[in-house]
């Protein structure tokens, strides 16, 4: 089934008037209608036939929360259901400069890293930009946000799937959640995480996308990051960092990049030493991050203490470094924790 959140406004101007023989103007009603997630009943100033017909070719949502949790920390896990039957997964971290939104990009992910959740069982298919948007769309909502004031500030892509795996459907969902037409989150305030496809990076960069981009280094070196990434195997740090060096010289965004401890692995002195040394010379950022234990993987983290001792390292060698706060550990917080569990529990993916 279609779904309307595919559109961006400019489309829904053709199926409106191309396909159903509707005055221009009611693109922009229903436009608006779409952005405040509204079903059917809700859009009471379109004709009534007009909706009734509407409705037999295009879904008005494309996904509907399943089940929500609330962790103590106030982070909000969220598990939607797709039209298809498919479970994916989302958090909103609340933070006093606002709100930010964690989305997936695929159903599963085919990237394989040795931790992650998302990978296990797979790749089962790529989301669709009003998939994506409608992640956007259904919290602001559930969270009492309108088009006027937003709910939600930032978004990540940093939920299921790789995002660059997906690149045609991902950067049409950049395009219609920065749209003033849409929720109009400007590029400055959504950040893209990849585990490094060097290809999409440079096309990114040279299609003029302004987004945040984010890294997941996770090694020091390539043999290590080939242990823990399979990515690693296709693309090498020597072709990975100037990837990053040029999506800074067009962008003039700071690079970030996620570095995972993983205990016995990635976290020693010569690690810190090498770290300093791939990321000399440009503004970038690593954000360390404590490992969240996944069930079915067999990777260690690192005590608080340790991760400290690694960030100071890296800081003393003129890193820039902070340990990302962990979030919403008690509810699945992880990318693909969540889903992974509640099938596990025997709610198979229909
Ligand atoms: N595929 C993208 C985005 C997904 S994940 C990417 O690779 O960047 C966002 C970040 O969380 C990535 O850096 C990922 O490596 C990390 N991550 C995944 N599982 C994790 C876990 N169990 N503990 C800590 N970090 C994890």
């Amino acid at each position: 089934m279609n779904r309307l959140a595919d559109y961006d406004l400019e489309e829904i101007k053709q199926i409106v008037t191309a396909q159903f023989g509707q005055p221009a103007y009611r693109a922009k009603q229903l436009y608006a209608h779409i952005t405040r997630f509204n079903d059917y009943d809700e859009m009471s100033d379109l004709p009534r036939a007009f909706r009734d017909a509407l409705k037999v070719d295009y879904d008005a949502h494309a996904l509907k929360i399943e089940k929500k949790f609330v962790s103590v920390d106030g982070t909000v896990k969220y598990l939607y259901r797709l039209g298809d039957g498919n479970v994916i997964e989302g958090a909103l971290m609340t933070q006093s400069y606002g709100n930010t939104l964690c989305v997936s990009t695929q159903v599963g992910c085919r990237m394989g890293c040795a931790f992650c959740a998302s990978g296990i069982g797979g790749l089962v298919r790529n989301l669709t930009a009003g998939e994506i948007l409608s992640q956007v769309l259904c919290v602001n909502r559930d969270q009492g946000g309108s088009v006027e004031k937003r709910a939600i500030t930032n978004v990540v892509l940093m939920g299921s799937g790789e995002p660059l795996d997906n690149y045609d459907e991902v950067t049409k969902f950049i395009r219609l959640l920065s749209n003033k037409d849409g929720l109009n989150i400007s590029e400055r305030n959504i950040s893209l995480s990849t585990c490094g496809l060097v290809d999409k990076v440079y096309r990114l960069a040279d299609e003029g996308y302004g987004v945040t981009l984010t890294f997941s280094l996770h090694a020091s070196n390539d043999e290590s990051r080939r242990e823990v990434m399979p990515i690693a195997k296709k693309y090498s740090l020597s072709e990975l960092i100037p990837s990053a060096k040029y999506y800074f010289e067009k962008t003039g965004r700071r690079v970030i990049f996620e570095y995972t401890m993983i205990k016995g692995v990635n976290m020693n002195h010569f690690d810190a030493k090498r770290l300093s040394e791939l990321l000399k010379g440009f503004p970038a950022h690593v954000n360390l991050i404590m490992l969240n234990p996944v069930k079915e993987k067999n990777v260690k983290g690192c005590t608080k203490e340790e991760a400290d001792r690694f960030m100071k390292k890296l800081n003393e060698m003129g890193v820039s470094a902070t340990i990302r706060k962990s979030k919403g550990a008690d509810v699945g917080g992880a990318c693909g924790q969540l889903r992974r569990s509640y099938i596990a529990d025997g709610n198979k993916d229909e």
